[in-house]
């Protein structure tokens, strides 16, 4: 065997050893660092348009993984992070070839009994990964801890950029919670104290409810004297814009058949998309909160506290607001919301409860427009052969014409409504307004639907309808006037609750100024509308009506 007799040699030989130890240890360090950032650049990645910008979350793991990989050895690096990396790599897998979501799955399924069939086919592939994840580490204690030490920077530069971190990361916990690995450790942290308010924190989307029970509105009804029966209606249309109504600018065709309802037709929606438009509408906030769904109590809590039996009746599901009201009833979808709806709306009417407030979510005008209107007794005639397919300047007019048959239909169940309101006697009132609007390829940009990257004038430009019945409108004789004198003012979603407490004379807390009572006052000409950009973003929807000339 060959010895080094020279000794320059053998300090030759040496220092390429330690050459290829150093190179294995930084392709380890990299391939490392990889690892654990692939999930933040894909499953935990801002998933939906209406999420926390991605660029924020990206920055927060970046942040987090490479400050711990300064602070720390290799080594010991690579043994804390085993777990995040594993953890991470699975549920890449699990997306990518199962279209499994891992986080959630965990939420849904804790139970392991009712997990592990699941899991079972998929053993041999979860314990190749650990074993494979576990070689680098083996590797390192196999290697010299000269080349595994921690990075080069100093004790008093780490120290400063750690506390500036740790304090980004108290102020910005919304966020933080949001960002991988912090949303998965916040979430399991969550689950294990039973607060499901982090959870949807760092989950936004998440099937968990967060609202506190303990939540008030400090609600009353103001002293006097007040109906026998009284009941307050709110109806949450869907994906209607409030240029096609025929009061508004429309074909006289689509638009409410009760004469004495007064119509506005500029109301700006929270955001263009039902998962955040619908939380925001019933609550006391204004757009550009982190939460999708707040902690707090929805208004119907205030009608609850006033002395009101609330109820909740959809076709769309729960946990789009995670509503609270005493009854809730969740009904199969059918073709029209008159179909779906008019029964259990009946329901409600029929109970024994003198005081009522009633929400009904509709599916209104949604895509697939065709399949929301019955084409035998439409207004227009549109080619629905055509419709499958997105639309283009050929067959945009078919396209349009679908679409009026389902905003008229839509308003045909607001005047069902009404009817049964108007049948049902007493005080009554009933309020109309639609989740947000739809883009129906209206500028050079070519748009379609909504709940697209940014808001438009058109997905965000909604009507709102109001009527009361005689009972209510003898003694309310001033308030109506108000209504109907507001009804071309530049009013928003944050209006309606406020008006819609106002008419039943509730009195409550409310810490915003800027959200007004449209039947006691009039919108300041100078106020700024807001409309939800994305979590924790909001932009001021009357630019978005200058800056983009129309159609018409
Ligand atoms: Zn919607």
């Amino acid at each position: 065997m060959e010895q080094h007799s020279d000794p320059r040699e053998a300090h030759a030989a040496s220092a390429s050893t330690a050459n290829r130890q150093h190179g294995v240890v930084s392709l380890i360090d990299y391939v490392w660092g990889a690892i654990l950032l692939i999930p933040a650049l894909t499953i935990f990645s801002s998933t939906h348009v209406r999420d926390l910008g991605a660029a924020y979350l990206l920055a927060a793991t970046a942040v987090f993984f490479g400050l711990l990989r300064a602070i720390l050895g290799l080594r010991v690096f690579l043994v804390l992070t085993y777990v995040p990396a594993l953890f991470g790599v699975l549920a890449v897998g699990a997306d990518l070839l199962r279209d499994v979501n891992l986080l959630e799955a965990a939420l849904i399924r804790p139970d392991p009994h009712e997990a592990w069939p699941v899991i079972q086919p998929h053993a041999h592939w979860i314990a190749l990964t650990a074993v494979l994840l576990a070689m680098p580490i083996w590797v390192l204690f196999r290697t010299p801890s000269a080349r595994t030490g921690r990075g080069k920077w100093p004790s008093a530069t780490l120290a400063a950029i750690t506390f500036a971190a740790v304090t980004c990361g108290a102020v910005f916990h919304d966020t933080v919670l949001r960002a991988w690995p912090l949303n998965v450790i916040s979430v399991a942290a969550a689950s294990a104290i039973g607060r499901d308010d982090f959870i949807s924190t760092a989950l936004p989307y998440a099937p968990t409810n967060p609202r506190s029970a303990s939540a008030s509105w400090g609600a009353s009804q103001l002293p006097g004297l007040h109906p026998q029966t009284e009941t307050y209606i709110l109806i949450i249309g869907e994906s209607v814009r409030a240029d096609r109504l025929g009061a508004c600018g429309g074909q006289k065709q689509v638009g409410i058949s009760h004469q004495d309802a007064i119509i506005y037709c500029d109301v700006t929606s929270g955001s263009s998309s039902t998962h955040t438009s619908v939380p925001l509408l019933i609550s006391r906030e204004m757009p550009g909160g982190a939460f999708r769904v707040s902690k707090d109590a929805t208004f119907m809590k205030a009608f609850e506290e006033a002395g009101f039996h609330t109820y909740w009746i959809a076709v769309q599901e729960r946990g789009i607001a995670w509503p609270d009201a005493n009854t809730d009833m969740f009904v199969t979808i059918k073709r029209t919301d008159r179909e779906s709806l008019l029964p259990s709306l009946r329901l409600a009417f029929a109970q024994n409860a003198p005081k009522k407030l009633i929400v009904v979510h509709t599916y209104g005008a949604h895509f697939s427009y065709c399949d929301r209107y019955e084409p035998a007794t439409a207004a227009f005639q549109a080619d629905c052969s055509k419709l499958s397919e997105l639309p283009d300047d050929s067959t945009l007019p078919d396209f349009i014409r679908a679409y009026d048959n389902a905003v008229a239909e839509s308003l045909r169940f607001v005047d069902a409504v009404i009817s049964e309101a108007a049948q049902a006697g007493g005080s009554s009132f009933v309020m109309y307004t639609a989740d947000h609007g739809e883009n129906l390829l209206d500028d050079g940009r070519k748009l379609f639907q909504h709940a697209l990257k940014d808001p438009t004038r058109w997905d965000t430009t909604v009507p709102a309808v109001m009527w009361a019945s005689d009972e209510w409108r003898a003694s309310n004789s001033a308030r109506w006037e108000r209504l109907r004198a507001n009804h071309e003012a530049k009013a928003m979603h944050a209006d309606l609750v406020p008006t819609l407490l106002g008419s039943a004379a509730i009195r409550y807390v409310d810490e915003r100024r800027v959200a007004i009572d449209l039947g006691a006052m009039s919108p300041a000409a100078d106020r700024t509308r807001w409309v939800m950009r994305r979590l924790g973003e909001k932009i001021n929807g009357d630019q978005l009506r200058q800056a983009q000339p129309g159609r018409q």
